[in-house]
């Protein structure tokens, strides 16, 4: 069988979810971490609140979405039957987008540019919402890929913090497909230090526990809970 299962019933989310779970734990254990150091978000993208809402039933509470439009059309009726849900964007935000996504996101993990984060300290201004934001880190410096490079993150983490008063708790990374991921997960981690930010959002489906051993402090997991993804 190679059909792309649309959903995912109840039993078989609550399996997944523990056996993710318990990959988390056995790598934290094994990096001499505790159990509640590492958060497990959820990546949704392009399943349907009906392939989510099994997963929520089965005790997770920590989403993310790498689209605002596309969360925006799922998770207000996700968040009014559950409040204690949290919700990151994991995805680039475009400016005509930032209102939108500073009401509906609890976590923005990809402040990248000045036009955006100043964009976001204006609509917290005007609204007064409480965000957790990361820094999201170019670390491969890639010409396609979003995020800071290395050299300008300090630079850019001062501005955020010290001109902008932004609530920057961490920094999060997508590391190049073909190189060892290791090298990216320890610059970020060293790169977090430097900046005294504690929280580190790296590693994914394939590279989790590798995160875990780096130091992540939020793994970011779509395809090992929810099975492949199709077209989205
Ligand atoms: C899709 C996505 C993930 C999850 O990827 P999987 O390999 O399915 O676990 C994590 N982070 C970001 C930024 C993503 O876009």
């Amino acid at each position: 069988m190679n059909e792309i299962e649309p959903a995912l019933d109840a039993t078989a989310a609550g399996e997944r979810l523990a056996a993710v779970e318990q990959r988390i734990g056995q790598a934290a254990q094994a990096a001499g971490r505790s159990l509640d150091a590492v958060k497990l978000v959820a990546v949704g993208k392009t399943f349907q609140a009906g392939a989510i809402e099994p997963l929520i039933a089965a005790g997770q509470r920590r989403f993310g979405e790498n689209r605002v439009q596309e969360a925006q059309a799922k998770w207000p009726k996700l968040r009014a039957k559950y409040p204690d849900l949290e919700l990151h964007l994991i995805g680039p935000l475009q400016s005509n987008k930032v209102a939108d996504a500073v009401a509906l996101f609890d976590v923005i993990e990809t402040v990248d540019r000045e036009k955006i984060a100043r964009a976001i300290a204006k609509e917290i201004d005007r609204t007064g919402k409480r965000l957790q934001l990361f820094v999201q880190v170019n670390t491969g410096e890639e010409p396609q890929k979003s995020g800071v490079l290395p050299a300008d993150m300090q630079g850019f983490v001062a501005l955020c913090r010290d001109e902008l008063d932004l609530p920057i708790e961490g920094l999060m990374c997508i590391p190049p497909l073909d190189e060892e991921v290791g090298l990216h997960f320890a610059l970020l981690a060293k790169l977090a230090a430097r900046a005294g930010l504690g929280n580190l959002s790296m590693g994914m489906s394939a590279d989790f526990e590798t995160a875990i051993r780096f130091g992540a402090t939020h793994v970011r997991i779509g395809t090992a809970l929810f099975g492949p993804r199709g077209q989205g």
